[in-house]
């Protein structure tokens, strides 16, 4: 008999503008979201690892423009895209990261080459890419990466002093646009994927949450997977994704309380807008959001296909 197995994935959490967004332009997301986690979900059918699984979905969402995340990615201060991205494998615990890297397509294979190709988690900058040319990984000009509606935000940011999120221009202007994607095989294996371009105007080397393994990103098998969206140093402070499963092991509370625990109340009484998904080791699938969207599609246990992008929904 096949043994459960469901995948989760999101495109990132905040205020999306029902009465702004165009239909051609929630068609291209809710195409691309439905991409994402069929590309996933074929991966664990043919008996595939979570971990391959998580990172086919996130590389779908990498190479549309639509997200913050590969093509797309925010602008930086300097007008530089500067990349965030981590995977975590529940089985033995392994981990791969890296931040602030400008040249690399798809910064999800090369966490996942740092987890299983080196002897560290989390590599940054040039050191990170200096070990992403020796893998194979091809040099990518900043020119694929931009796109005309990042370099708008920028400018509305830095005309306000701003950084994280611009004027609502743009019907999803003011959401996290980070993605990410949750597993569990047939094997077992809980596995988790994020990756981000990180936050408008952001100066400094400034390091998001998508990178931080506990905070953006986490799978302990037997548990829970968690990716999170959202405003990056409040989910480092609050270790969002590894209290979930903190939660789940030591109060034995079940996925849905612990993850709207965390999203709906300390994580919202401190500022923290935003939202996270998440796979328990049954394979149940949750969707925690304290904004008014995220754009978020899963296939549960039972093959049963949904995409939604509003909280209300
Ligand atoms: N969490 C990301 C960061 O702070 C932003 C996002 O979710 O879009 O870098």
């Amino acid at each position: 008999m096949t043994q459960p197995f469901s995948i989760a994935i999101h495109g990132g959490a905040g205020t999306i503008l029902r009465e702004q967004m165009s239909d051609a332009l929630k068609a291209s997301i809710l195409a691309d979201l439905e991409k994402s986690v069929r590309a996933g979900h074929q991966i664990l059918a043919q008996s595939g690892d979570a971990l391959d699984a998580v990172v086919a979905a996130v590389k779908v969402l990498e190479d549309s423009p639509n997200f913050n995340a590969g093509k797309g990615s925010v602008l930086t201060n300097k007008e530089m895209v500067e990349m965030d991205a981590s995977v975590m494998h529940g089985k033995e615990k392994n981990a791969g990261a890296v931040a602030g890297v400008l040249h690399i397509k798809n910064p999800i294979e090369l966490a996942r080459d740092v987890m299983y190709k080196s002897n560290h988690v989390l590599m940054i900058g040039e050191g990170a890419e200096e070990f992403a040319f020796e893998q194979g990984h091809q040099y990518t000009e900043q020119d694929y990466f931009f796109t005309e509606r990042r370099y708008e935000q920028l400018l509305s940011m830095k005309e306000k002093g701003l950084f994280a999120l611009s004027e609502a221009k743009y019907p999803d202007d003011k959401k996290y646009g980070t993605v990410g994607a949750v597993a569990l095989d047939q094997h077992g294996n809980l596995a988790a994927a994020t990756s981000t371009g990180g936050v408008t105007n952001k100066k400094y080397g400034r390091v998001g949450d998508s990178s931080i393994i506990g905070a953006g990103t986490y799978a302990d098998n037997g548990t829970v997977a968690v990716s999170t969206t959202g405003m990056g140093e409040y989910f480092i402070r609050q270790t969002v994704a590894v209290d979930v499963a903190a939660r789940m092991r030591y109060l034995h509370e079940d996925l849905s309380t612990a993850c709207d625990t965390i999203i709906q109340g300390e994580l919202k009484q401190m500022g923290g807008e935003g939202g996270l998904i998440a796979v328990d080791a049954k394979g149940q699938l949750h969707f925690a959001m304290n904004s008014t969207g995220m754009y978020r599609a899963g296939i549960d246990v039972n093959g049963h296909f949904s995409v939604k992008i509003y909280a209300d929904e």
